[in-house]
């Protein structure tokens, strides 16, 4: 690529925009030139503001100015790590404003007009953005629960899915800062997140095309990052553990997904040990991308049931959304490959999409 292309982050101060600044600090096509975030943070230097996450915080972003989300005001292509409530009215304004907005925000997943992607199982669901009614456009990526269960669910499609149950034990990173009290948190396990499971059984559903039944109960655990998930499957039709590992083994998702500079080395890794996946010991696989799947039993009431983990601030949120824009990048010109991505620079992705 001749220049990288100028990126906003908006939510930058929060968990999921500080790991977008850092892996957009060393991504090969992005560079951030704008961070914004609430009324609290607006005015300062980025320099000056807490940095809560493991990575180191990139230097390039300290000089930057939080400014706050004024549709017209940022970078065409924008990452957004806002909350739901605000992403509700805000994020079809930038659309509108002809931003491309790729959210990690549920406020407008479920619109039948907005792609809702995990580009290993359906980046061709981006064409929907020709549907928009806006100049620019909005690309979402799921919950972090679903993805991970999509992933470990999409390779097991071609077997017929008929019913799935998943329990998910999740991090407390997942809240956001400062998120669960630590009086809550600590030695407790907390059986409710509001509309997680919600959330999970419909974009599920959404995402791989499809009608199964399906139930979900989501839990807070007290761990620092890593959801896991305790799934249990029934098919249409007779299914041995061997077609289950090869069709895991085998994954490699949709051929554009393979193109993304973001995507792992592998989506999904299977894990041969009784005791794993475990979040300490296999959250960071694949630069925190790949999601680890063990345990594959036979179940006594579905037909085999077996565990998933994925990181959920990377491959759930930051890392999910950076695949979105790659995707988006690749997928704006017929036959035109990135070095050349002046339709994202340049221009409204959505108009690029539509020519
Ligand atoms: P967070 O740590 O609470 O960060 C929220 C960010 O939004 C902060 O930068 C905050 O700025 C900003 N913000 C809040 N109100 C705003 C407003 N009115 N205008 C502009 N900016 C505003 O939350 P998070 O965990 O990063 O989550 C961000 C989004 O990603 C949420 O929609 C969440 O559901 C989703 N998500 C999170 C995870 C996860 O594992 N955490 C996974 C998947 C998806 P200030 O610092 O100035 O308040």
């Amino acid at each position: 690529m001749s220049a990288p292309l100028d990126v906003g982050v908006i939510g930058a101060t929060g968990l999921v925009g500080q790991h977008l600044l850092a892996r957009l600090a060393r991504h090969p096509w992005f560079r951030v030139r704008w961070v914004a975030a609430s009324e609290r943070s607006a005015g300062r230097l980025y320099g000056e503001l807490p940095w809560r996450i493991e990575a180191e915080r990139p230097a390039g972003v300290e000089a930057l100015r939080v400014d706050t989300p004024v549709p017209g005001r940022g970078p065409q292509l924008l990452f957004s790590a806002l909350d739901a409530a605000t992403a509700a009215d805000l994020e079809p304004a930038l659309a509108a404003a002809g931003h491309t907005v790729i959210s990690n925000a549920s406020a407008h997943r479920l619109r039948e007009d907005v792609p809702l992607i995990v580009p290993e199982i359906n980046a061709g669901a981006i064409d929907l953005v020709d549907r928009q009614p806006w100049s620019g456009a909005l690309i979402t990526n799921p919950n972090c629960s679903t993805i991970f269960l999509t992933l470990a669910l999409a390779p097991l499609a071609a077997f017929g899915l008929k019913a799935v149950t998943v329990t998910t034990l999740q991090a407390l990173s997942g809240a956001g800062y400062p998120g669960v009290a630590g009086l809550d948190a600590i030695n407790n396990v907390v059986p409710f997140i509001a509309g997680e499971e919600e959330k999970i059984e419909r974009e599920t559903l959404k995402i791989l095309d499809a009608r199964f039944a399906i139930s979900a109960q989501a839990t807070r655990v007290p761990v620092a990052h890593g959801h896991t998930e305790m799934v249990s499957v029934a098919f249409d039709q007779r299914v041995t553990a061997a077609d289950v590992r090869h069709a895991w083994q085998t994954f490699a998702g949709d051929a554009r997904s393979r193109e993304l500079p973001s995507a792992p080395p592998a989506p999904l890794q299977v894990l041969d040990e009784d005791n794993r996946p475990q979040p300490r010991l296999d959250v960071d696989k694949g630069g925190g991308m790949t999601v680890t799947i063990g345990r594959l039993r036979p179940c006594g009431v579905l037909d085999w049931r077996f565990a998933a983990l994925g990181h959920n601030l990377v491959r759930g949120a930051a890392g999910a959304a950076i695949l979105n824009a790659e995707l988006a990048v690749i997928s704006c010109r017929d036959g035109v490959r990135v070095p050349d991505a002046r339709a994202v620079a340049g221009a409204s992705f959505a108009a690029a999409a539509r020519a």
